[in-house]
């Protein structure tokens, strides 16, 4: 019998040992400190944080962790080890070569949090650096390796040329660099979800994120108390938000937002029934199939609904109608939105009498299942036996537990 893959997670301090140890086996010297953050999972509101919705995520106990050392000469030297990867991947550039798609690999989520602070004036005159990551968070899994990385080297850099830890406040200004990085070097036009989370999560709680109103409000998320855990099934058919099909869902909205309630303003403004109606005649008029983009819209607006109904659900502790939500939210994201795969909807379907749905982007990643602890391994192994009797690689698992967001370990 085939064993079920955990998906490994150090300690804080098993982290911050591996990356300096990483450092030292690489660059030969001590780092001035380590920094880390989280991977995050989201657990309604999904496609909505670019069009002024609300979403549910928390920050993962998951983390990605770097070691780190100025230099004075303006370059960048940085080497990673991956989760799951064999060898660790190598990188070198001259900070005054990045910018958009430059570097086009992995290293741009690095450089170009680099980039995007010294841009927008938080870090002037940037150094070079020397990097060491070590990292816990799956890749392309849905849970937002991506936006580990990208705060974990925002929280260093800000420190490192501030002289001390960045306030609430100053997170807030950390958040448009680290999407400035993924939107503008790497070339994935994601919503800022990410790395609120990332940013701002708090051990047992919940944030909702209200994008039209730009706060982040803390929610109890204590299933340990109702004898309930979240399970995120990885689903191991890796997602690319960068490849065309994330940003054709986004170019729609944005559209058809900029034609109902103009440049600068959010769908919320309108009543959603006002939007819906609208857009069928928007659509028509530029010869766009009309029923594509009222499922689309549709998604949007009422995700959003839902996931407001959820935050109220999560304050009276009434689970029941919250795992509704997520079987609901999962529903839209197949039926409306289209970005679920086979392979979600496998594990969806084997989950399918407790709360499930597709967390993240789609297009692959994760499923998540809330469900009491006591059904944890038979839930489990249908997952795995729906995957294997279709064909579909092996899935990995982790117990999402709402971890603390992203901080200097040492
Ligand atoms: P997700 O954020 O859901 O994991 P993305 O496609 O947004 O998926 O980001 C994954 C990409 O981020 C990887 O393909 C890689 O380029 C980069 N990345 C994330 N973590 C690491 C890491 N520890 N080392 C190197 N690159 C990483
Ligand atoms: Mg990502």
């Amino acid at each position: 019998m085939k064993m079920t893959q955990w998906i490994n997670t150090r300690t804080p301090e098993e982290l911050d040992r591996d990356a300096r140890q990483l450092f030292d086996d690489h660059f030969g010297t001590k780092p001035a400190g380590v920094w880390a953050a989280p991977g995050r999972v989201n657990v309604i509101g999904d496609h909505v944080d670019y069009a002024g919705g609300v979403s549910i995520p928390f920050a993962l106990t998951q983390m990605t962790a770097l070691a780190v050392r100025l230099r004075s000469d303006q370059r960048v030297r940085i080497i990673s080890q991956a989760p799951g990867a064999i060898d660790p991947l190598s990188f070198e550039m001259e900070l005054s070569e990045v910018g958009p798609k430059h570097p086009d690999n992995w290293a741009g989520y690095v450089v170009g949090v680099l980039w995007a602070g010294q841009q927008s004036g938080i870090w002037p005159n940037c150094p070079g650096m020397d990097i060491a990551i070590v990292s816990d968070v799956p890749v392309g899994s849905g849970l937002s390796s991506s936006a580990a990385l990208e705060c974990a080297i925002a929280v260093a850099a800000f420190e490192l040329t501030h002289g001390h830890a960045p306030s609430q406040e100053e997170r807030g200004q950390l958040v448009p660099v680290c999407m400035r990085a993924e939107n503008d070097v790497v070339g994935a036009s994601t919503g800022g979800l990410d790395q609120r989370a990332s940013l701002f999560g708090v051990a047992g709680k919940a944030l909702v994120i209200d994008f039209h109103a730009d706060t982040v409000t803390l929610v109890p998320f204590d299933l340990a108390a109702q004898d309930m855990v979240l399970l995120v099934a990885d689903t191991n058919a890796p997602h690319a938000l960068n490849d065309g099909q994330y940003a054709s869902r986004r170019g729609i909205i944005d559209e058809v937002s900029l034609a109902l309630v103009g440049e600068g303003k959010t769908l919320r403004e309108i009543a959603a029934e006002q939007a819906l109606s609208q857009a069928d005649a928007w659509a028509i008029e530029q010869g766009l199939d009309a029923s594509i983009v009222r499922r689309r819209l549709q998604h949007v607006v009422e995700e959003t609904q839902r996931t407001l109904k959820a935050a109220e659900a999560l304050q009276d502790a009434d689970m029941a109608a919250f795992r509704q939500y997520m079987q609901e939210s999962h529903e839209s994201l197949r039926d409306l939105y289209e970005v679920v795969t086979e392979e979600l909807e496998s594990a969806f379907q084997a989950a399918g009498r407790f709360g499930a749905r597709m967390t993240g982007g789609g297009f692959g990643g994760s499923v998540i299942v809330l469900l009491p602890e006591s059904e944890v391994e038979d839930t489990v192994a249908q997952i795995s036996r729906a995957a294997a009797d279709a064909g579909f690689p092996e899935c990995s698992f982790l117990l999402a537990v709402p971890g603390d967001g992203a901080r200097r370990l040492s």
